[in-house]
């Protein structure tokens, strides 16, 4: 990742829990680190292909001169939503918000707040389970990642009964798909999702064995990633009639499965 930083942009700005803060107004000063991946300009010199710094100079000015609220945590994300929006190639913001005429007694050089945003990305997570009260798992695990602060517009695919793959002599499996937009980044999405596992008495016995829950994530946005803990997209989701059915669900996938008509439908949602 590329990082362009716009330091200590000094604003006068209103945010304050006091009434007077909201009437006088004081100093703000504003740190940006921008993160994109590989600014094209590094290669072709040319102005359009990186960030219009001025642009953004503005946004946050407008956004921290305009504020009228308590809370400086309220108008750094103000900040980071507004500069997400102000260019899609930036995909992750750190902003640091500080108020060195804070009215708190004491000697300080300032009081300040930093928050890190990434862009959100829809992403898809298959779940599937294969002992137990297998509905009810795939309920509960459905119910846990809808209710994860930083999931929104939560949709599950229909649930759909399929023969076991890898490991033939066990049970059928439940499968199914949730697609979600979130902020959560990757890694920590998947320690989220080992949690629910395990919650949901998810034991390792057997590779590819059965499972009450097995939650892998399919996709993430468009990113790729190639770490031995966490690959995405999943490297075998194309392979498996149980992602690509109910994936195609919630997302256009653009590929027919030759067994696609192998996994026969349990039950739809309402
Ligand atoms: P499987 O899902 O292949 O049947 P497990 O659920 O036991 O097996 O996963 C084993 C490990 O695979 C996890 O601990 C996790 O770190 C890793 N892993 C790699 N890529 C992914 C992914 N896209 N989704 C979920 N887990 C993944
Ligand atoms: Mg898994």
């Amino acid at each position: 990742m590329d990082k362009i930083t716009l330091s200590k942009m000094v604003f006068e700005g209103h945010t304050g829990c006091l009434d007077f803060e909201k009437k006088d107004g004081q100093k703000f000063i504003v740190t940006l680190e921008l993160y994109v991946d590989r600014i094209k300009g590094c290669y072709t010199d040319e102005l359009n292909d990186t960030v219009d710094y001025a642009n953004i100079y503005e946004v946050t000015k407008e956004i921290v001169t305009g504020d009228s609220g308590n809370l400086i945590e309220h108008l750094a994300q103000k900040i980071a939503d507004g500069v997400l929006k102000a260019d899609k190639n930036i995909s992750k913001v750190i902003v640091n918000v500080s108020k060195p005429e804070a009215p708190v007694m004491g000697i300080f050089e300032t009081m300040a707040v930093t928050i890190e945003r990434r862009r959100k990305e829809y992403v898809i997570l298959s779940l599937g389970s294969n002992m137990g009260d297998r509905e009810d798992s795939i309920l509960k695990a459905e119910a846990m990642l809808k209710a994860l602060s930083g999931v929104e517009d939560f949709k599950c695919a229909s649930i759909y009964e399929t023969e076991p793959v890898g490991l033939e002599d066990q049970p059928y499996f439940l499968n199914t798909c949730v697609g979600f937009y979130t902020d959560i980044d990757p890694f920590d999405l998947l320690d989220k999702i080992h949690v629910i596992e395990n919650e949901l008495h998810r034991t390792r016995e057997v590779h590819w064995g059965p499972r009450t829950i097995d939650i892998d994530i399919i996709f993430y946005g468009d990113e790729v990633i190639m770490k031995p803990e966490l690959t995405v997209p999943h490297p075998r989701w194309y392979l498996r009639s149980f992602v690509t059915v109910p994936a195609r669900e919630l997302k256009e996938i653009g590929l027919e499965h030759p067994d696609d008509k192998e996994v026969s439908l349990y039950r739809k949602r309402e």
